[in-house]
C-alpha cells in the first residue's frame, strides 16, 4: 500500500453539501426585495469538515459569503486561492483591521476603537471599509446596546472610508429550548433598534428597492423555525454541515407546522484496524484496566485517539461501525489509539476500514447503520458543534463526490 495512504481521514459528501446549501437556500424566505443572501460559517477549521476543502466546495456550490471567525481563517483562505467574500464574525482587534480590509474581508463591529482603526486603515489603503454593527439584544457576548449602537452607526455613516453594510445580532437561548419567547424578544430588539439605524442615518425602509442595508440575525435554528424573518442574509454553520442544531429545533418546527427541512450530514470519519489480538477472559484492556475481558475477546486495535480529537471520554462507551455492524469501544481511549470488541465481527482483519462517525454500508451492500454526531455528543456530554469541530486539524479531508 502507498506508503502516504492515512490512518484516519474525514470524507465530505459533496452531493450532501450542496443539497443542504439548496435546501436552505430555498428555505430562506424573501422579505418583499431581494433573497436573503447565503452566509456559510466556516469558522472553526469549517466544524471540523476542513477549512478550506469545506470553503472551496461551498463557494463551488454558489453561496455568496464565508463567515470566518479571524484574521487567521482569512489568511488561510487567501493562501489557499478562495476569493469568496469573506465576513468576520468573532474579533479582529485594532491591529488586524487593516489586513482584514487588505483581504477584501467584511466584519463584526461594536467598539469605536476597531471603527477608527477601520477609517484609518480603509483611508490608507483607498479602500472602503464595510462593516456590520452588532447589537447587543441579550447575549451579553458582543454588541452594543440600543443607545450606543445608534451613535456608532453615525459615526461609521459620516466617514466616507466606512460603509454601514450589515446590522445584526445573535440569539442567546434558540436552540436549546422549545420555548423561544426569549428569542422573540430578542428579535422584537433587534429590529427596533435596525428601525432607530435606519431613521438615524435616513436610509430606505427595509424591502425598498433603495434598500442596501444587511439586517441579520438568523443562524440556523432561526432559519429553520422562522424562515419569514430572515432579513437580507442568513448566517448557517451547522444546517449547512447537514446537521440540526438540536432536537428542540426539530421538535419545534414540527410543532409550528412546518416540514422539516431534510439535512444531510456531509461528514464522514473513517480508520482502518491496524491490528487484531487475542486477549483471553480476566485480562484487562488499556489504561487503568478499565476493562476486563469476561470471554476469549478479539480486540482490534485503532491508530486514533484524543490526539485525533477522537475525545477520551468515549472509553468504554462509544461504538464504532465494521463491517456494517456496531463494536464497542473497549478500555481507555489513548492520544493516539482505541481498542474495540470484535469478538462478534470473526472476520475482521487488519486492514478493514472503520466508521468513527458517520455511516457504513453492510458488506453485502445492504443498509448498514449509522454513527451521528449527535451519538457521539451524547457519550461524552457536550454538542455535536463540538464533536465535528474537534477532528484535529491534521486529519486528511477528502471530498468524494
Ligand atoms: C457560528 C455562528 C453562526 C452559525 O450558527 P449555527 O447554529 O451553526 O447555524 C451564526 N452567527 C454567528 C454570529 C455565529 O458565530
Amino acid at each position: 500500500m502507498d506508503s502516504s495512504a492515512p490512518l484516519a481521514w474525514i470524507e465530505l459528501d459533496k452531493a450532501a453539501l450542496r443539497h443542504n446549501v439548496a435546501v436552505l437556500r430555498a428555505g430562506a424566505l424573501h422579505q418583499g426585495g431581494r433573497p436573503p443572501l447565503l452566509c456559510v460559517m466556516v469558522k472553526g477549521n469549517a466544524y471540523g469538515h476542513g477549512l478550506v476543502a469545506a470553503a472551496r466546495e461551498f463557494a463551488a456550490a454558489g453561496v455568496d459569503w464565508l463567515g470566518v471567525a479571524d484574521l487567521a481563517e482569512i489568511r488561510s483562505l487567501r493562501e489557499a486561492g478562495i476569493d469568496h467574500s469573506l465576513y468576520v464574525v468573532s474579533y479582529l482587534p485594532p491591529h488586524q483591521v487593516e489586513a482584514a480590509i487588505g483581504y477584501g474581508a467584511r466584519f463584526v463591529v461594536y467598539d469605536a476603537d476597531v471603527v477608527q482603526a477601520a477609517s484609518v486603515a480603509a483611508a490608507r489603503l483607498g479602500m472602503v471599509a464595510r462593516l456590520h454593527l452588532k447589537i447587543e439584544t441579550g447575549n451579553n457576548r458582543q454588541g452594543l446596546r440600543h443607545d450606543a449602537a445608534v451613535e456608532l452607526a453615525r459615526v461609521i455613516g459620516a466617514d466616507p472610508h466606512l460603509q454601514l453594510e450589515g446590522i445584526s445580532t445573535h440569539f442567546a437561548d434558540i436552540e436549546d429550548t422549545t420555548d423561544h419567547r426569549f428569542a422573540r424578544n430578542q428579535l422584537a430588539r433587534f429590529q427596533a433598534c435596525v428601525q432607530a439605524v435606519r431613521d438615524a442615518l435616513h436610509l430606505p425602509p427595509a424591502g425598498h428597492p433603495d434598500d442596501r442595508l444587511l439586517a441579520h440575525a438568523s443562524n440556523t435554528a432561526a432559519l429553520l423555525l422562522w424562515p419569514e424573518v430572515c432579513g437580507g442574509l442568513v448566517r448557517c454553520g451547522i444546517g449547512a454541515y447537514g446537521l440540526w442544531p438540536s432536537k428542540e429545533t426539530w421538535l419545534s418546527v414540527c410543532e409550528l407546522g412546518h416540514k422539516p427541512m431534510e439535512l444531510r450530514p456531509v461528514l464522514t470519519w473513517k480508520t482502518t484496524v491496524a491490528q487484531v489480538r487475542a486477549v483471553p477472559p480476566g485480562e484487562y484492556v488499556g489504561y487503568g484496566r478499565t476493562f476486563r475481558t469476561v470471554r476469549e475477546t478479539r480486540v482490534a486495535v485503532l491508530p486514533v485517539g484524543y490526539a485525533d480529537g477522537y475525545d477520551r471520554g468515549l472509553s468504554n462507551v462509544a461504538k464504532v461501525l465494521i463491517g456494517g455492524q456496531r463494536a464497542a469501544v473497549v478500555g481507555r481511549v489513548a492520544m493516539n489509539m482505541t481498542m474495540i470488541d470484535v469478538t462478534d465481527a470473526p472476520g475482521v482483519r487488519a486492514g478493514d476500514e472503520v466508521v468513527l462517525l458517520g455511516s457504513q454500508a453492510a458488506p453485502d451492500g445492504g443498509e448498514g447503520d449509522r454513527i451521528s454526531a449527535e451519538e457521539l455528543a451524547g457519550w461524552v456530554g457536550t454538542i455535536h458543534y463540538e464533536v465535528v469541530t474537534r477532528i484535529a486539524e491534521r486529519l486528511e479531508r477528502r471530498v468524494v463526490a
